[in-house]
Formats: C-alpha cells, sequence, structure tokens
C-alpha cells in the first residue's frame, strides 16, 4: 500500500489527517477554501453534488461580503460577469415612495461560485465532490461518506449550509425548523433593467435586479399559510405568482412569461444560535446561522464568517480551540443582530395597516431610515477588525 494511504471498504482515501476538512463546497466552503490556501494551510473541501450548484438563482452581495472578495483579490472579477445597479426605487401603493444610490453587486450565484472554485483550484486547492458527509466522530476526529469513504482529518469546518448534517449530528435539541409563515418565488427572465426595484405591498414584496446586462432575478415574497418546502429546486406556478401579485406590479416585467422556469422557496426559521463551533467543529455560513432572506444578507454573512475564521486560523497556527473562542467573540453578536433585522424586515416590507404604510413610507421618503438601516451591515469592514 503507498505512503499516506488506507484502505477503508475498499475505498482508498489520501491521509487528511493534517488538513481542515470544509464539509460543502458553497459560497462560504469555498471562500474558506481560498483564504486557507492563501495562508499556506492545508485543506480539502468534501462537496456532496457531483459539481458545483448551478442553480439560476441570483444574488447580491452588498459592500460587506465585496470587501471579503476584494481580500482575496476577486472584486474585480466578480464585477465584471456582474451587474451594479447603482440605484434603488422602493414603490408602494403603485407610486415611487423614493429612491436610493446603491453599491451592492447584483449576479447570478454561479459567478461567485465559478469564480471561488476557479481560484482555489488555481491555488492548488483540493476538492472532492460525489462525498457526502453523513456522520463524524469528534473524538476520533473521523468523517464519514456515503459513498462508504472515511477520513481522518486534523479539524472539521461545517459549511454544509441550511440543513446541515454537522449541526444536527451535534444539536442536542430536539426542536425542528418551524415554517415562518412565508414563502418566496424566484425567477430569472430576460430584461434590460438597470436599477433595483423593490414593491412593497400588503403581505407581499417584489425584489428585481439586473444580474447582468440581459437578465433580471425576480424575488416575490408573500404571507402564506400553506407550508411549502424549502429547497431551491422545487416549482412554483407564474400562474399563482399571476393571482397573488397585483397585475400593476407584474405588468412592469412583462417578459416573465418569458422565463424559463419559476421556482418556489418556503422560509423556515430555526432554533438560535448558541455557539458557532463544538469541540473540533467550526461551523460557518448557514450551516452556523440559517438566517431568513429578507435582508439578502445570508452570502455575505458566510463571506465574512469564512474570512475571519480563516484569518484566525493563520494566526493562531494550530491552536484549534484559540481561533474557534476569537471567531465566537467577533462573530456572534453581528450574527443575532442580523438575523433579528432579517426577520422583522419582511413584517416592515409587508405591512397591512393603512396608518402604518402611511407612517413607514413618510419615514423612507423623508428620513434616512433606510440609508441608516443598511449603512450599519454594509459598513462592516472585515479589514479593520482588530487582532486578525
Ligand atoms: C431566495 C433566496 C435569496 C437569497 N438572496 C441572497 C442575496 O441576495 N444575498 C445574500 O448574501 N444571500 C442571499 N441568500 C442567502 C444565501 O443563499 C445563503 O445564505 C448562502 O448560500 C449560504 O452559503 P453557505 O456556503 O453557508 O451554504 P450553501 O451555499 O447552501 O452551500 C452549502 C454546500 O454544502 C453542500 N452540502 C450540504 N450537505 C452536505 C454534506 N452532507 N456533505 C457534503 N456537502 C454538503 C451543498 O451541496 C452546498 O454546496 C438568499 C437565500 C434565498 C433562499
Amino acid at each position: 500500500m503507498p505512503p499516506f494511504f488506507y484502505i477503508r471498504h475498499n475505498n482508498y482515501m489520501k491521509d487528511y489527517s493534517n488538513y481542515i476538512s470544509i464539509i460543502g463546497a458553497g459560497i462560504g466552503g469555498l471562500a474558506l477554501g481560498n483564504i486557507l490556501k492563501k495562508n499556506d494551510i492545508p485543506c480539502v473541501i468534501f462537496e456532496k453534488s457531483e459539481k458545483i450548484s448551478e442553480y439560476e438563482a441570483g444574488i447580491s452581495i452588498s459592500p460587506n461580503g465585496l470587501k471579503v472578495l476584494e481580500k482575496l483579490d476577486l472584486d474585480e472579477r466578480f464585477k465584471e460577469v456582474s451587474a451594479q445597479p447603482g440605484y434603488a426605487v422602493f414603490h408602494s401603493n403603485n407610486e415611487i415612495i423614493t429612491e436610493i444610490s446603491s453599491n451592492v453587486v447584483t449576479s447570478l450565484r454561479k459567478n461567485l461560485h465559478n469564480i471561488l472554485l476557479e481560484n482555489y483550484l488555481a491555488l492548488d486547492g483540493e476538492i472532492l465532490f460525489n462525498h457526502e458527509l453523513v456522520d463524524l466522530d469528534l473524538t476520533d476526529k473521523n468523517i464519514y461518506f456515503s459513498n462508504n469513504i472515511k477520513s481522518n482529518v486534523n479539524h472539521v469546518a461545517a459549511c454544509d449550509g441550511i440543513r446541515s448534517i454537522c449541526q444536527k449530528k451535534l444539536s442536542t435539541s430536539n426542536s425542528k425548523p418551524e415554517y415562518s409563515g412565508y414563502s418566496v418565488w424566484r425567477t430569472i427572465m430576460p430584461s434590460h433593467q438597470k436599477k433595483i426595484n423593490f414593491h412593497l405591498g400588503s403581505n407581499f414584496h417584489v425584489v428585481s435586479y439586473p444580474v447582468d446586462q440581459n437578465k433580471i432575478s425576480l424575488i416575490a415574497a408573500i404571507k402564506d399559510k400553506n407550508k411549502f418546502n424549502e429547497s431551491w429546486k422545487e416549482k412554483g406556478s407564474l400562474e399563482d405568482l399571476f393571482s397573488t401579485i397585483p397585475s400593476s406590479i407584474i405588468d412592469m416585467y412583462p417578459t416573465i412569461k418569458d422565463s424559463n422556469e419559476i421556482y418556489k422557496w418556503g422560509v423556515y426559521i430555526r432554533p438560535k444560535i448558541e455557539s458557532l463551533y463544538n469541540n473540533n467543529i467550526t461551523f460557518i455560513g448557514d450551516s452556523a446561522h440559517p438566517i431568513v432572506p429578507f435582508l439578502g444578507q445570508g452570502g455575505c454573512l458566510a463571506l465574512e464568517d469564512a474570512y475571519i475564521f480563516g484569518n484566525l486560523l493563520n494566526k493562531y497556527k494550530n491552536n484549534f480551540n484559540k481561533a474557534q473562542n476569537k471567531y465566537q467573540q467577533v462573530r456572534i453578536k453581528r450574527i443575532k443582530s442580523i438575523n433579528n433585522q432579517s426577520l422583522n424586515q419582511a413584517k416592515l416590507n409587508h405591512l397591512s395597516n393603512p396608518l402604518l404604510i402611511f407612517v413607514r413610507n413618510m419615514l423612507m421618503k423623508y428620513t434616512n431610515v433606510i440609508l441608516s438601516r443598511t449603512k450599519n451591515i454594509w459598513s462592516y469592514d472585515i479589514s479593520k477588525i482588530k487582532d486578525l
């Protein structure tokens, strides 16, 4: 048998006992891989799918997330394949309430995945597809995959998303995700729109933004008693959307009929996180803090988490516990705050009481409430964090 290899269930696997094993090649996992490779820290990514996710879905990355891409020298590449809408227009009751400048970059999420992957591979990063983690033993630092392969690793970075198996295996709580009462349609359609549109309605809101020069992403969130599955792959129906969202809004998007597919996502709330690590495992992104999508921050937080934890691993070298403690200390307050704000945002967007709608619209029109809310989130600059 060659050195550094061992047989398990007739399968060979390299010895990863000196590696950080990153579970999941989403935004958080790929970003962490990039940061570790940049710092010459041995790592490997295990991804359950056969390739990187290519769902036709949009994503907006705000300045706090862009800062991470800038640190990785990937911001310009991302901007080249994306849109930079420049301003956002808020509508309510068929009128424009206000317009604000915006420096988010909007794109197809596969663009972000591909850029992160290409760079990781260029840094000689290793990724193993078709490796679905099914179990882990934190005492012996063994991880087990559905293809019967077992690997011994140095540390586990759980980047396995909203339905994290790592969380499930370690959680002592029996509480299950609860349906939030909201569902979200999403579709990509041909259009040359240059701005971001927010349409606020009673019990719904619609957001549209360009993902490149020829396509836009449209997301419609509604209050919906019927529970819908939480999945990127669940189809929705245009007829259903048309019967729920007022035609005055739908008519602004005539090419919606030309969209390839429409999908529907049931939004679920998970128990609040108390810790970002447990023993030899550290949680990053949605696996650490699944968040409702109403502020468009889940991906940005995954980028921030990855940058901070990756740099702490570099600083404290192999003292994982120090890195974990500091990571938790730096992250937890911000994560909890954005989580709460995201939940409240849906309520604000969906007001149905005419008096409250009037007050909200006046505040949006005549005060800088929107900018001050976003500033707190967007101005977070990872390069200014002390001790990184
Ligand atoms: C409708 C909608 C719109 C959104 N819009 C925005 C937005 O505009 N801006 C923004 O910042 N965020 C947005 N988000 C949130 C964002 O998509 C997530 O927060 C982000 O993808 C989280 O990244 P992650 O790396 O933690 O997880 P994921 O991107 O979910 O990646 C997890 C990866 O782990 C893999 N995996 C899972 N289980 C296993 C396993 N057992 N073994 C191995 N691999 C595994 C998966 O295949 C996947 O590749 C939105 C979310 C939704 C639902």
